[in-house]
């Protein structure tokens, strides 16, 4: 794509308004923008990099044999009365009334919704065990949203629940999507601790989190230097398997996933029948990924000076082209012929044909985190070669169009 064709509003200025680190480079490098408090636009290439992270997701949760849906944001008041989490969530669920003077709720979660729906669906065992799954919208009344992203009142989830007929499926289930869950991460470039945790108000016994080391996270970890293991920090700084005196790690949640056990079926009458016929209530888990704060995490763990380095599986491009003056033919018609080149070999590629100084070219491309840049220049055109850059670790290579073309498939 064409620089002056995406709508790419960088900034030279650090934003006054951002607190954390991620959120003054998503906002620098023009990839959202805040409407109000805890509202954000996702601009092109936030989009873009919310694309990938989204298609990665679906990826690994369909090799576990997980479908996806959709359900709605909008939900009756009435459903939530049921299991009595309309009390449990209070004012951080967003309510409202419409015309008809229904009482209304936007979605924070989904366990009721989906529980309705496979109770109205499902009757036997002979249907289980199943695995669904969507990326939703959600919404939080959040008294205080902060740091970007990292809590809004508006965000992007990927939650899933597996139904099972008892607790040895459930059991596989969790498994299953648990190793799902480190491939996912790995894949986005975050490094994540795993830590047993509290269900909370989403009840049942087993649950484990995910958590992003980074300086601004609000959670904090204890692991333990000797053995490695991460614990939910509680009154004690001891490792609860050694005994060692543990670290204490600043993390962002970004994923978190629950053995939810019979809560659910039983409060909303979710049964199946079993092989002799007697009716039983559906063993739940449900599994949650925060789409949109995990750009933020990504970021706050990916980062120099100069800006975003993305890992290559979620950057908004893999390759950019930059020709370093759009006024020189010569320099255009190899900067264009490099493009259509890349582009016929299906990577991702974005060209500066912005008419500006190469400094400027450079601290943007450095700016939004491609991870490889290829400069044409003058020099380079007479010298027959083109000059490769790995944004990661600033190396520079003076190559042919023909070596670099390779160097590009190699490292990406
Ligand atoms: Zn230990």
């Amino acid at each position: 794509m064409f620089w002056t064709k995406v709508f790419i509003p960088t900034l030279k200025e650090t934003p006054k308004e951002a607190e954390s680190l991620s959120h003054q480079l998503l906002l620098r490098a023009g990839f959202v923008r805040m409407l109000m408090d805890g509202a954000y636009t996702y601009l092109p290439l936030g989009l873009r990099v919310l694309e990938k992270i989204q298609a990665i997701i679906r990826q690994e949760m369909n090799a576990c044999g997980a479908s996806e849906l959709l359900l709605p944001a909008l939900h009756p008041l009435e459903l939530w009365q049921k299991t009595g989490r309309d009390k449990d969530l209070g004012e951080v669920m967003l309510r409202l009334k419409d015309r008809r003077g229904r009482n209304l709720v936007l979605g924070p979660t989904h366990e009721e919704i989906i529980t309705d729906l496979i109770k109205n669906n499902i009757s036997s065992y002979r249907q289980l065990p199943l695995i669904l799954y969507q990326i939703q919208t959600k919404f939080r009344d959040e008294i205080r949203p902060r740091f970007g992203l990292i809590r809004a009142c508006e965000f992007i989830m990927k939650d899933a629940y597996s139904f099972d007929k008892d607790e040895a499926g459930l059991d596989r289930n969790y498994s299953l999507i648990f190793e799902a869950y480190k491939k996912i991460f790995l894949r986005c470039g975050l490094k994540t601790l795993i830590t047993e945790a509290d269900s909370g108000i989403m009840g049942g016994k087993v649950s484990h989190e995910f958590m992003a080391p980074a300086a601004l996270g609000e959670d904090v970890v204890c692991v333990c230097p000797e053995c490695l293991q991460a614990s939910a920090a509680g009154e004690s700084d001891l490792c609860p398997k050694c005994n060692s005196k543990a670290d204490k790690v600043n993390t962002i949640e970004v994923g978190h996933i629950f053995k939810l056990g019979l809560k659910y079926s039983q409060a909303l009458g979710a049964n199946f029948s079993d092989i002799k016929g007697n009716l039983s209530p559906l063993v739940m888990g449900c599994y949650g990924i925060g789409v949109s704060r995990l750009i933020s995490a990504v970021i706050e763990q990916n980062n120099d000076k100069d800006g975003i380095i993305f890992p290559k599986e979620i950057a908004p491009f893999e390759v950019i082209v930059l020709p370093l003056d759009v006024t020189n033919n010569e320099i255009m018609k190899e900067a264009l012929d490099m493009y259509n080149q890349l582009n016929a070999k299906g990577f991702s590629i974005l060209i500066d044909d912005r008419d500006e100084r190469a400094g400027v070219k450079f601290k943007d491309a450095d700016l939004i985190g491609v991870p490889l840049s290829i400069v044409i220049g003058k020099k380079n055109i007479e010298e027959k070669k083109v000059e490769l850059r790995v944004r990661k670790t600033k190396e520079t290579f003076i190559l042919s169009k023909g070596e670099a073309l390779k160097s590009v498939a190699d490292l990406v």
